[in-house]
């Protein structure tokens, strides 16, 4: 695109731009090719209730830059918002996510979504196809929806998370406590578990307010029949506080990073997930 200007708005415009801006134009270029090649990968973590039983997997993508080496999902997913790639990022991973899950009976499997993904107006129409095509039954997925990025009063947003709810997928609210009105979110869209953050988890036994929010939050999730997961589980002392504040099913580096799903296939075949050695 720049090189289409005259020369010297190339030149400035080169010089204005600065190093990370021109990494990010770099990176959606090579973003664009990895997506085309397949080059995305997906792992899956493990979700367990607190006896180590799995219960689930969420799949997270992972990109390996040639150069640049491992491109965290946050900085990529953000350049793919920015760019309009978002739709190719998300098609694809729901694919992966739907052609791996096979291998796993019908344990549920969460996959992210952006919100510019739900605000794509064939979004479900999209994903219908992706269902027949790979004949994976919706039930068997969780769709997470990071809570900060939905609009409140969005109706299109509303009607689209509900096409999905009648197509039997599931849906769990993201990073819950860190968005803007949780509550007013959780009586406006058809949600089914709440995932708390981790940042609230990495306070649990280092401040009183965290473990109060905690137990408020799981409190929440029971009145208004949601479930509910914790995410970032690190070490026993949190897992500890969480079961006594009755929360029971876990996701984090105590039980395991995200593996690859060859990884998953063993832990599905024994059905529990250890104490991982270095958090144990
Ligand atoms: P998220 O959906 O909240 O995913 C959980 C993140 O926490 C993952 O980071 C996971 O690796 C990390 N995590 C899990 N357990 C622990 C723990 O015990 N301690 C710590 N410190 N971290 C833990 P990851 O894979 O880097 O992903 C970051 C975010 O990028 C995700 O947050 C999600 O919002 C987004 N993302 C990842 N994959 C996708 C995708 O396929 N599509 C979309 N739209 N977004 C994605
Ligand atoms: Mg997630
Ligand atoms: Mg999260
Ligand atoms: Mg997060």
């Amino acid at each position: 695109r720049a090189k289409e200007t005259a020369k010297g708005g190339y030149c400035f415009y080169e010089i204005e731009m600065d190093a990370a801006m021109r990494t990010r134009r770099l990176l959606e270029t090579d973003l664009r090719d990895a997506l085309a090649r397949g080059d995305v990968q997906m792992v899956y973590q493990p979700q367990v209730n607190s006896r180590g039983v799995l219960s689930g997997v969420e799949a997270l993508a992972r990109w390996r830059h040639p150069e640049r080496g491992d491109i965290p999902p946050s900085y990529f997913v953000s350049i793919a918002e920015e760019c309009g790639l978002i739709v190719e990022l998300g098609m694809f991973t729901l694919r992966r996510a739907f052609e791996d899950s096979r291998r796993w009976g019908r344990l549920k499997v969460g996959v992210n979504i952006s919100a510019n993904q739900l605000r794509m107006k064939d979004f479900a129409v999209r994903v219908a196809e992706l269902v027949e095509e790979l004949n994976v039954d919706p039930r068997q997925f969780e769709l997470e929806i990071t809570e900060g990025f939905l609009l409140g009063d969005d109706p299109e947003t509303q009607d689209m998370l509900r096409q999905l709810r009648q197509m039997g997928f599931t849906l769990a609210l993201d990073d819950f406590g860190t968005g803007y009105s949780s509550l007013s979110y959780l009586k406006r869209y058809p949600i089914n578990r709440i995932k708390i953050d981790r940042s609230f988890i990495a306070n649990l036994g280092m401040d009183t307010e965290s473990e109060a929010v905690v137990g408020a939050i799981v409190k929440l999730a029971r009145a208004l029949k949601l479930s509910v997961i914790a995410e970032g589980v690190e070490t026993a002392d949190q897992l500890q506080r969480l079961t006594g504040a009755g929360c029971s099913e876990v996701q984090g580096f105590l039980f395991s990073r995200p593996v690859g799903a060859g990884e998953i296939d063993e832990l599905y075949r024994s059905r529990s997930v250890a104490l991982s050695q270095q958090s144990a």
